[in-house]
């Protein structure tokens, strides 16, 4: 009998695992895949990420999970108007498949059982235990007080709990050899209607430019991504030499008000799972913040529901307002986004 199983070894589930696990609580992590994992992503880490790492594990990000240029120095946004905002803040580039596994590791040290390959499939709630039946070497339950889902965007096992259909964002990128003339220690987002229906982006990883776009449409990915490439050549100078690889995704697709979906019964929802996500997918720290508030909801009142999730809430009110402020502030730099625009 556990007292927490944390479902996903993302930044979400590590930060709420390590935080019941140093405290004592008697905790599992469960993780699809064999560590370290693909995850699609930029591995733009902002000062606020570097913070929450130094503030929940103790001591800074390492460098060994950091990529060529390891320096961010920022993130430059170029508005449907052409108009630049510039935002110069010191952070780290990273590959998230170290990154992830380095957090996993902390948790593990500080006391959570961690089994990677192995899915959870279902969640059953009884008499205040909730059975977790999982796919690993063969099907077999655990049982806990409480489940923490840190799933991410696909959310299978959420799907399964809420039987709703999820709203997603797809995201396609390419990494490439070649060259242009933008600077490598920047993150680039372009909120061009005619690049992607969301945002499109260019950053550079261990010498490869990495260009995205992303859509609601699938059908339209290849129809962007030209776009972008023709005005990334046009006005970037772009020159592709070879493509290395590509990848698709997802993105939970978040709404005017950005809805939290807090959980259901003993099984509680963190990070994107949840509908944690800041704009332009920076949803490191969101996830983060959100496993932390979990966790500390649980620790503070393990044996009283109703008091986990409203201390929950509570304790996630700052980051969803920030959450709300961002999306706000998007919505005011680009037409793309002016439905997120809160009165
Ligand atoms: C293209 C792209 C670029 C991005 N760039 C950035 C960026 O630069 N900076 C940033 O901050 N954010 C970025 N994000 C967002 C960021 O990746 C996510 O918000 C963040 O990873 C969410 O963390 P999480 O822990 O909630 O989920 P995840 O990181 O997705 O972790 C969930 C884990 O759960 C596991 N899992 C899933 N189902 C099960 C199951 N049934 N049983 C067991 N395990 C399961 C998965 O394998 C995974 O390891 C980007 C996203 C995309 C798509």
């Amino acid at each position: 009998m556990y007292d927490v199983i944390v479902i996903g070894a993302g930044p979400t589930g590590c930060t709420a695992a390590k935080i019941l696990a140093e405290n004592g609580f008697r905790v599992l992590i469960a993780e699809k895949f064999k560590l370290p994992r693909y995850k699609s992503c930029s591995g733009q880490l902002i000062q606020k990420t570097l913070n929450l790492v130094e503030q929940y594990f103790g001591e800074s990000t390492p460098y060994c999970v950091t990529c060529n240029p390891a320096e961010n120095r920022g993130m430059i946004f170029t508005n449907d108007k052409g108009k630049e905002y510039r935002f110069e803040q010191p952070g780290l580039n990273v590959w998230r498949s170290s990154f992830d596994e380095w957090l996993a590791r902390k948790a593990k040290q500080f006391g959570a059982e961690l089994r990677d390959e192995t899915s959870v499939l279902y969640c059953k709630e009884e008499n205040d235990t909730v059975t977790v039946t999982f796919n690993g070497k063969s099907v077999y339950t655990e049982q806990a007080r409480f489940v923490v889902d840190c799933e991410g965007v696909v959310g299978a096992l959420k799907r399964k709990l809420l039987n709703n259909a999820p709203n997603y964002i797809t995201t396609f990128q390419t990494y490439n050899q070649g060259s242009i003339d933008l600077d490598y220690h920047y993150f680039y987002a372009y909120l061009q209607p005619n690049f992607s229906e969301y945002d499109a982006w260019f950053n550079v990883k261990d010498g490869h430019l990495v260009l995205g776009v992303s859509v609601k449409d699938t059908s339209k990915i290849y129809h962007y991504y030209q776009n972008f490439i023709a005005y990334m050549r046009e006005h970037h100078r772009l020159h592709i030499e070879k493509q290395i690889k590509t990848d698709k995704w997802l993105m939970p697709h978040i709404l005017p008000g950005c809805k939290i979906d807090y959980g259901v019964g003993r099984v509680l929802f963190a990070g994107e799972i949840a509908g944690f996500l800041n704009p332009m997918g920076e949803g490191i720290s969101a996830g983060m913040e959100s496993g932390y508030c979990a966790a500390q909801a649980i620790m503070q009142h393990f044996d009283n529901l109703e008091m986990v999730y409203s201390d929950y809430k509570e304790k996630a009110k700052p980051l969803h307002n920030y959450m709300k402020r961002q999306w706000n502030f998007v919505a005011k730099i680009a037409d793309i986004f002016s439905e997120m625009e809160l009165n």
